[in-house]
């Protein structure tokens, strides 16, 4: 590789200090007399302050090394909406002046009906006015740009602040429309830095931490991508299957509980968990179809992923088709279980935490039973779009807990439950909820070793 591609966030730094290692290795490429360029996503500096940072953290840089979206925002006005643009500008003041020196004009907040772009970014004073502002001269029209999509900005102490990404989908939620996004994972700046470093694609490779901009984008322009993932990775399911999976690959995918096109959704998997890591697992799918020699997939396979859907369709399949008592045997005897969603209520002793509908009048509820506790998939606390005076996902808990004594995991969208010899650990982006009968519910977070009996 003749040239490197860092991002700076989580990468280079987190906050105000450097990434362990980070120094020494960004030396060693520059007495290698390697190329180098720091991309990052950054909605509220431009090069010049990402440099000086880069400088006060003891990272030797010059300012052409360095790119942020908004060294390309005044180019990118002018081919999507025109040049001279009257802009509505949410973020810091480093958006405002990038908005300006592209040779557009900025809109004051009581005049957004007359701008022609929005632009948002990170924004530290975002505000109700605001929100209103612009997400009024979107849906009238104007064109809608932002830096970046990122939800979150690490920084030190395992932390983070709300990204540009939470303050873009307030605007976009209330627009009802999405942004043209300026930065990565696009291609615009990915090719600036390889004209700057004036490598080709195949001679240069990027350093990220975030799947969903770094890596996604730079394979988009063909460029060779590092996953820094100091924790195992933050985003994508492929890396925490494949940790569990060990060296085993052939998987036998259960789409039985989809009332849909099965096939069609084994595709869809199949494409996303075949690929190569790190977008994919790299994983061989075996389609396990309840209604064609399932027992003889079953066989063939060295693990088992049971899908969503419909968990009441689900166990009746598993039940009719004679699996049940195959696959508590198979995974007693050692083969991994991963269940997604439907899949992962019918691990537990019964489906009766599950936020599904009976559709198809199943008669019994007892599941496989692989694990003690019951499981609620996708929980939430609240939620704002229920209707006020409805009945929580806790309310109802609170009545399985009347009745039933085995306690409930609830995982929020994200959250993974790993049972291995007993015990039971968080794991995934998102917390987990559990109930236990009689006591107080705790949240645990990922990482932590759950109180709960397997
Ligand atoms: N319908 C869910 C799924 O995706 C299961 C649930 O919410 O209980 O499989």
């Amino acid at each position: 590789m003749r040239g490197f591609i860092f991002d700076l966030d989580g990468c280079v730094w987190t906050g105000d200090v450097l990434v362990p290692g980070a120094g020494e290795v960004l030396a060693l490429l520059r007495s290698q007399g390697r190329a180098l360029t720091f991309l990052t996503n950054n909605s509220r500096a431009r090069a010049a302050t990402m440099q000086a940072k880069l400088e006060r953290l003891g990272v030797q840089a010059s300012v052409s090394e360095v790119l942020t979206p908004l060294e390309i925002l005044g180019r990118v006005l002018d081919t999507h909406v025109g040049t001279t643009s009257r802009v509505l500008a949410i973020g810091g003041p480093e958006l405002e002046a990038a908005v300006v020196d592209g040779g557009h004009s900025l809109v004051p907040m009581d005049r957004y009906r007359e701008a022609r772009a929005v632009v948002v970014g990170n924004d530290f004073d975002f505000s109700y006015a605001r929100l209103t502002a612009a997400s009024r001269a979107v849906a009238g029209g104007a064109a809608f740009l932002t830096p970046n999509l990122d939800p979150r900005l690490p920084v030190e102490g395992d932390d983070f602040l709300p990204g540009c990404g939470a303050i873009v989908e307030a605007v976009a939620a209330a627009a009802g429309l999405r942004p043209l996004v300026v930065g990565k994972p696009e291609p615009p700046l990915f090719e600036l830095a390889l004209d700057r470093m004036r490598l080709a694609a195949a001679d240069a490779a990027m350093v990220g931490d975030s799947v969903d901009s770094d890596i996604r984008g730079a394979l988009r322009v063909g460029l060779t991508a590092v996953h820094l993932a100091p924790k195992g990775g933050h985003d994508g399911v492929a890396h925490y299957i494949l940790d569990f999976l060990g060296e085993r690959r052939r998987v036998a995918f259960v789409t039985a509980a989809s009332l849909h096109d099965e096939d069609a959704y084994f595709t869809r998997v199949a494409s996303v968990l075949g690929a190569p890591p790190p977008e994919g697992a790299g994983l061989e799918l075996l389609h396990l179809r309840w209604n064609d020699r399932p027992q003889l997939v079953l066989a063939r396979a060295e693990a088992l992923f049971m899908g969503g859907g419909n968990t009441y369709t689900l166990l009746k399949r598993l039940r009719e088709s004679g699996l049940l008592p195959v696959i508590r045997a198979r995974v007693e005897a050692g083969t991994p279980y991963i269940g997604a969603s439907a899949g992962s209520n019918v691990a537990g002793p019964t489906i009766l935490t599950t936020n599904d509908w009976n559709v198809v009048a199943l008669e019994g509820f007892d599941a496989l039973g692989l694990v003690a506790f019951n499981i609620n998939p996708h929980y939430k606390e609240t939620d704002p779009a229920m209707a006020p005076g409805s009945e929580t996902r806790d309310d109802r808990i609170r009545e399985y807990h009347v009745v039933n004594a085995n306690p409930v995991v609830g995982l929020e969208e994200g959250a993974i439950a790993r049972v291995e010899a007993g015990i039971v650990t968080a794991r995934g982006t998102a917390r987990i909820k559990i109930f236990r009968r009689g006591q107080e519910p705790t949240w645990h977070q990922p990482g932590e070793q759950l109180p709960v009996e397997a």
